[in-house]
């Protein structure tokens, strides 16, 4: 799960990082108020969960409450790569004398957290790495021994650090930042840019915070910063229902039970040249309450021309699903033609039972590639 720079900066605050002190505001009003109550310059800055918003004109500087308004008009609505703006944080504006760049991730290779630090902050970092890579110091921690501050200051010389007050406090950021991504379970935390003002304070100025989805059940309150109205309306629907949909771009609606056949069914369809419109996993189960939930959501997406379900009966038997889609065909009316493929344990009685319902608007096919074929044909048709 991705935080907005807000929810992460209020992370890096509860772990002794240092930011601007700010307010939430999501209207023009709000944050003209919310200027006056900080006082002084202040930046507007768009909540979307993508970065790249200064580019975009997402983050400006307003000298006055008036200005702050004006600005938040400005910025409130605007679409940065898909994401519009709702929300806004202002900030008390930093003087800034350096950018520099810090994060820490994961290096699946090496099955270790990786920091990465750079004097050459407040640009993509990914341009850094392509054009000067020798500018990236990089320190792997090993997950049994820990963190130790001798690592953090071999990670500052190499990066060519070299102010005795700047290696002393991003030597206790290194190690907070250290504390916060082990203690919220993230996959990333990263500070672009961490700044060094002109009186030599370094501080967080942004953040990128990611959360291990899988670990939400034990931090109700960063769970809780889960914003729902940033998801496509089908994945509402769908996380309300527990069913598993990422909305995708194409016009094939599919649907599948586990994860990997899914997956597999995705490319099978772009082999055959379509796209798919969804991914969704009914799990295990194929019982008709389950296939209901799924092909409300993936029928409801006004993209979708047809529909594949795939389905391979292992523990699950194909007369239990198609059964299922029998019953769920029975509790809604779906306009998109059906296509279905359906292997493994009881597939002979699973297709019986479908051929022998003689809908109209239903197309068993015997393999995974003449059903995705018949599936992208009908989405042209
Ligand atoms: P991003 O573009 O989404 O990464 O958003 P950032 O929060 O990193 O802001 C982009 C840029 O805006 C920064 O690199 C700064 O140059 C500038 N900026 C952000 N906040 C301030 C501020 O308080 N004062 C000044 N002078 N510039 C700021
Ligand atoms: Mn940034």
């Amino acid at each position: 799960m991705d935080l907005y720079e807000y929810q992460g900066k209020e992370l890096f605050r509860r772990f002794g990082i240092p930011t601007s002190e700010g307010r939430l505001a999501t209207s023009a009003d709000e944050a003209r108020a919310a200027a006056e109550e900080l006082g002084g310059q202040v930046v507007v800055k768009a909540q979307v969960l993508t970065g790249g918003r200064g580019k975009a004109g997402g983050i400006k500087l307003a000298d006055t409450p008036v200005e702050a308004a004006q600005n938040a008009e400005a910025i409130l609505g605007l679409d940065i790569r898909g994401h519009v703006v709702r929300k806004l944080w202002i900030e008390k504006a930093s003087e800034i004398a350096k950018e520099y760049y810090l994060s820490v991730t994961f290096d699946r290779g090496e099955k270790k957290a990786l920091f990465i630090l750079t004097k050459e902050g407040g640009i993509d970092i990914e341009e850094v790495a392509a054009e000067r890579p020798e500018a990236l110091a990089r320190l792997h921690v090993d997950p049994l021994e820990g963190f130790q501050p001798y690592q953090a200051r071999r990670l500052i010389f190499a990066a060519g650090i070299d102010d005795p007050d700047e290696q002393k406090q991003i030597l206790s950021i290194v190690g907070r930042l250290y504390d916060a991504f082990i203690g919220a379970d993230a996959m990333l935390c990263e500070i672009n840019p961490l700044i060094v003002t002109p009186e030599g304070e370094v501080k967080a100025l942004d953040s990128k915070f990611t959360v291990d989805d899988n670990a939400l059940y034990k931090h109700a309150d960063i769970a809780e910063m889960r914003d729902l109205e940033a998801y496509p309306p089908e994945e509402r629907a769908a996380r309300g229902k527990g069913v598993t949909y990422v909305k995708l771009d194409g016009e094939v609606g599919i649907l599948g039970n586990g994860a990997g056949l899914v997956m597999s069914t995705l490319d099978v369809i772009a082999l055959a040249g379509g796209r798919p419109a969804n991914f969704c996993d009914l799990g295990g189960g194929g019982d008709a309450q389950g296939v209901v939930d799924a092909l409300e959501i993936i029928s409801a997406d006004p993209q979708v021309r047809s529909i594949l379900f795939n389905i391979f009966g292992g523990i699950t038997r194909g007369d239990e699903v198609a059964r299922g889609i029998l019953q769920a065909l029975d509790q809604i009316s779906i306009e998109e033609p059906i296509v279905v493929r359906l292997d493994g344990t009881n597939a002979d009685e699973g297709r019986q039972l479908l051929a022998a319902a003689g809908s109209e608007n239903l197309y068993v096919e015997p393999t995974m590639l003449d059903a995705a074929r018949r599936a992208v044909e009908l989405a042209a048709a």
